[in-house]
């Protein structure tokens, strides 16, 4: 963690209970700022089952370059679910980046590809590919880094392809109160590719509504051929 985190993790514990006061504070429990605690004891101990497993599945732990891979593949498997710690520069961002309505009535805004990492909940195996989000602003907006940083909090993480589409929209509904929100995901994901049925150029396609999206067909299409337009895989 670095000095800054933990520096507006301070400030967020101390502002906790007034930062929503307009809201029902479970209805925002996606947004705490939960780091994970895992004791060094606790470190060894999974090293220990890591590397019974490795041998046992046929890796030879006693060279100079495996002899450390159940440490390392432990930190990997840490770093690409640190979604779960949340993002504290997620929270401070939002009240200064809201403005009033006549500054905020821009069409559709639409941010991609964000490309994403995630582990499948089912094999813990990657899937990941790109995200497109596109949102009607009503009276506030959000600063479009602040979209990737969404994107990235909910993908690092073990999860289905569709609860990250769902997070993703629920979470720019709830920050900024929009008009509608759309999401799009296109995602390989490896547990189809390298076991299983081994079908390794599929791609799992998903899009998400929220709002004037839900009803609105124009607004969709247009959302959409933009999220095409950008695709790196078309
Ligand atoms: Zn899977």
């Amino acid at each position: 963690m670095t000095t800054t985190d933990r520096e507006v993790r301070e400030e967020l514990q101390a502002t906790e209970g007034t930062r929503w006061a307009s809201g029902d504070p479970e209805d925002q429990a996606w947004e705490r700022v939960r780091p994970r605690e895992i004791s060094d004891d606790q470190w060894r101990r999974f090293e220990d089952s890591v590397a019974e497993m490795f041998e046992a599945f046929g890796m030879d732990l006693d060279t100079p370059g495996t002899a450390r891979t159940p440490e390392r593949f432990l930190r990997a498997l840490y770093d690409s679910t640190a979604g779960y710690d949340g993002d504290p520069k997620l929270l401070t961002a939002f009240p200064t980046e809201c403005h009033v309505a006549e500054n905020c009535l821009a069409s559709q805004i639409v941010e991609g590809p964000i490309s994403f990492f995630s582990l499948c909940e089912h094999h813990s195996l990657p899937f990941h590919g790109v995200a497109h989000v596109g949102y009607i602003s009503d009276e506030r907006i959000i600063g479009i880094s602040k979209l990737t940083r969404i994107a990235r909090m909910f993908s690092r993480r073990f999860t289905v392809q569709e609860r990250l589409g769902e997070q993703i929209a629920d979470a720019i509904a709830e920050l900024i109160e929009p008009r509608g929100v759309a999401v799009y995901l296109e995602a390989a994901h490896l547990c189809t590719q390298m076991r299983g049925v081994r079908e390794e150029h599929s791609k799992t396609v998903m899009t998400f509504w929220r709002g004037d999206y839900i009803d609105d067909t124009a607004l969709r299409r247009e959302f959409l051929a933009e999220a095409h337009r950008r695709s790196p895989w078309t």
